[in-house]
């Protein structure tokens, strides 16, 4: 089965079971100013939730382009170290909206996932939320799944939201059992169970039972109905379906993996850089989406968020001696991959490949001579025995050289370092004052959108004199 099958299954799943199909929004929300980008399938539906808005259909089905690289879902640490958290993804998901409730939502994903699909119920646990007996009444009711796999949770794994304010519930989920051999903390301490901390047990599919708002107070207000909001990761599936252990090995990422091995003239199975071609793979995808949809890498907001996340796989490109330009080259494997099904990414490939090949041009200038400064740094350090880059060159890294602070914080991990993240901050307050001396710059509205510095309860427009700053709150 290929992803591409694979998504139209879940798809015509549930159009078999009376839902409408409704097209992906932008991964840059529309009208949304309490978020960077679009971070789970429920976001366009969040004015029916909220009883503010209303569609002609009450089930419907999709697939969403996300991003989790900001605000309360950040995945980026994860990004290429583990196998199956990515920065950008696409999640399938149904709803119902004020319709069917928790029993057709865990009987159906019960009945995809064992029947249609034929994944091994011996492999898969449910979850629900400690105080939810109702949803564990009726995994044991009405679906076959062995009573002792299924498990209680908190709020931490089982209570969902999209941000600090908004809908949200309790919900119950569904993790796949990869097998021993995939504890990759084995000899450590540490959880190996479900929502454990090692790479054996993969959470595949979250069921929402939307049931609250949380105000800006944080006080849960019951909604005006309940709904169903279900998001299952894609390229989880397909790595399951297609009997992978890492989402790398499927169709989803091989042809981008295999492109970038013939331009670096390495193989992605025998390299000793297989993070690199990971980390490229994974953000030339959320680069191509994100600009796609409108965005432009900038040195604010969601704009600084694109920019660093295409410093950080240019940087990676070095690991693999990729010194020139590159990652616009590989565009278009992801428009031949992907362009069918959005095609978007299709209609605006020339502009994306330019923007991307702009912006390389501009980091190249700087990035060898930043490189060396490191150098430099990390030699000073080591020939007195210490191992913390100090404030200021951490500061001097990201100012002159244009190193986001997490690439540097890349290259300190590399090297046994770490960064004194304090006097970085003092070094950044010196110069927002000084910006705000000297400056008094006009905003366009447009303009102003870029600058919600953080998602959720504390985003704030804060004008200009503090740009360019985000790095360290994500
Ligand atoms: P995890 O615990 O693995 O980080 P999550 O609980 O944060 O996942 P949800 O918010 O419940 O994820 O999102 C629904 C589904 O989307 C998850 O069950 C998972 O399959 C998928 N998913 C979440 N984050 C990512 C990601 N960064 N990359 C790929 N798939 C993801
Ligand atoms: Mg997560
Ligand atoms: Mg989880
Ligand atoms: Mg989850």
């Amino acid at each position: 089965m290929t992803a591409n099958e694979i998504r139209q299954q879940f798809i015509d799943f549930f159009i078999s079971k009376g839902h409408t199909f409704v097209p992906s929004a932008p991964v840059i929300p529309q009208d949304d100013p309490t978020l960077l980008f679009t971070n789970a399938g429920m976001n366009q539906f969040k004015d029916i939730f909220l009883g503010k808005g209303k569609r002609e259909y009450t089930r419907a089905v999709n697939s969403q382009k996300c991003i989790r690289v900001s605000g309360k879902h950040n995945d980026l640490e994860e990004v290429g170290r583990d196998t199956y958290h990515h920065t950008f993804f696409e999640m399938l998901g149904n709803w119902s909206f004020g319709d069917y409730y928790k029993k057709e939502a865990i009987q159906w994903a019960w009945e995809l996932l064992t029947e249609v699909w034929k994944l091994p119920k011996e492999k898969l646990f449910a979850t629900v939320h400690h105080t939810d007996d109702e949803a564990a009444e009726l995994w044991k009711s009405v679906t076959d799944i062995a009573p002792q796999r299924i498990l209680k949770f908190g709020d931490k794994d089982n209570f969902w939201e999209m941000g600090p304010v908004g809908p949200c519930g309790p919900c119950s989920e569904i993790h796949i059992d990869l097998g021993e051999e995939f504890c990759d903390l084995k000899g450590q301490e540490h959880t190996c169970g479900v929502n454990g901390d090692c790479g054996r047990y993969i959470e595949l599919w979250n069921l929402v039972f939307i049931q609250f708002n949380r105000d800006e107070n944080g006080t849960l207000h019951p909604l005006p109905a309940r709904h169903v909001d279900t998001g299952a990761g894609f390229e989880r599936l397909v790595a399951v379906l297609q009997g992978k252990t890492s989402n790398y090995d499927t169709d989803v990422f091989m042809p981008i993996l295999e492109a970038i091995g013939k331009m670096v003239g390495q193989d992605y199975r025998q390299s000793d850089e297989q993070m690199a071609f990971r980390v490229i793979a994974d953000h030339i995808r959320m680069l191509t989406f994100s600009i796609a949809d409108g965005g432009m890498p900038s040195n604010e907001g969601r704009g600084y968020v694109m920019r660093r996340i295409l410093r950080r796989a240019a940087r990676y490109g070095r690991n693999l001696n990729m010194r020139e330009p590159f990652m616009y080259k590989l565009v278009p494997t992801v428009v031949q991959m992907m362009g069918d099904v959005y095609p978007e990414i299709r209609e605006r490939q020339e502009h994306i490949m330019a923007v991307i090949r702009a912006e390389e041009e501009r980091f190249n200038l700087t990035l060898d001579r930043g490189l060396e400064i490191f150098e430099k740094i990390k030699e000073d350090l080591k020939s007195r025995g210490e191992a913390v880059i100090p404030g200021y060159e951490v500061f001097r890294l990201y100012d002159t050289f244009g190193f986001p602070v997490d690439l540097t914080r890349i290259l300190a991990e590399e090297n046994g370092l770490t960064l004194d993240m304090a006097g970085f901050e003092e070094h950044m307050e010196a110069q927002r004052k000084l910006a705000r001396e000297s400056s008094k710059f006009v905003m366009t509205e447009g303009e102003q959108q870029w600058i919600v510095l953080n998602e959720g309860a504390d985003s704030r427009f804060v004008g200009y004199d503090e740009l360019a700053i985000e790095t360290h709150i994500m």
